[in-house]
């Protein structure tokens, strides 16, 4: 009870950020403590990227919203993602593609793809695929998506990403270092490509073949 309110709380405050009314009703529906450690979850409706293990984060509510809203998701569309981490953008993505649309998460951090699974099970999930992976090049098997989000920095944008991408499809991905923008990369039903900033944003880095090298 204590967490619903809080969660009702959260989504007020995300009002600010212009927010389609879908995305917001996803953020509502959702049990985001699910997803955060047990240790932290007094923290799960505050505005704020929170440490999920292994060097990695589950974003901030915002960014989670402003990605999710650009990329205007609609039911039963196909969505990869990139980054796994906990499993809760997957399931705001899953509530808006619906049980006829489908969410392939690719992960690299073995202990993470486990940590979202039992998530993303626990939350009631069963249209989200997650995959172990580097999916620094995408996820070709079950390619073409009607969206692609990354929730990592890259150092630019792959062209894998690009080609599993279907006419008229969009990605979103952080491009950059320490200083990274937020793209929105749209492609056309001719396979044109255009990109556009989105303004700054401060991702972890996307580790791979296209990312940054192993550590
Ligand atoms: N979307 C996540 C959530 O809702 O909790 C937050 C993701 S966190 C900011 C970024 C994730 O990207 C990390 O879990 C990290 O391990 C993962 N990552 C980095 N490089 C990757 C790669 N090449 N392939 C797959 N995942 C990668």
């Amino acid at each position: 009870m204590e967490y619903e309110k809080e969660r009702e709380r959260l989504v007020r405050s995300l009002r600010v950020h212009n927010i389609k009314e879908s995305v917001l009703d996803a953020i509502l529906r959702i049990p985001r403590h699910l997803f955060i450690p047990e240790g932290l979850r007094r923290d799960a409706y505050v505005d704020t990227p929170l440490p999920i293990g292994h060097g990695q984060t589950i974003s901030a509510p915002h960014m989670v919203a402003i990605m999710c809203d650009l990329l205007d998701l609609k039911e039963g569309q196909r969505i990869l993602e990139i980054g796994t981490g906990s499993g809760y953008n997957a399931a705001v993505m899953a509530e808006l593609v619906g049980k006829t649309g489908h969410i392939y998460t690719v992960e690299r951090i073995a202990p993470l793809v486990e940590f979202a699974k039992k998530n993303l099970m626990d939350a009631g999930y069963t249209n989200v695929t997650v995959i172990l992976e580097d999916g620094s090049g995408g996820y070709s098997e079950f390619s073409s998506y009607d969206r692609i989000i990354v929730t990592c920095a890259a150092p630019d944008i792959p062209e894998p990403l690009i080609k599993q991408l279907k006419p008229g499809g969009m990605l979103a991905i952080p491009v950059g270092d320490y200083i990274q923008q937020l793209y929105l990369v749209k492609k056309d039903s001719d396979g044109t490509v255009h990109k556009e900033s989105k303004g700054g944003v401060v991702f972890v880095p996307l580790i791979g073949k296209y990312g940054y090298g192993y550590d």
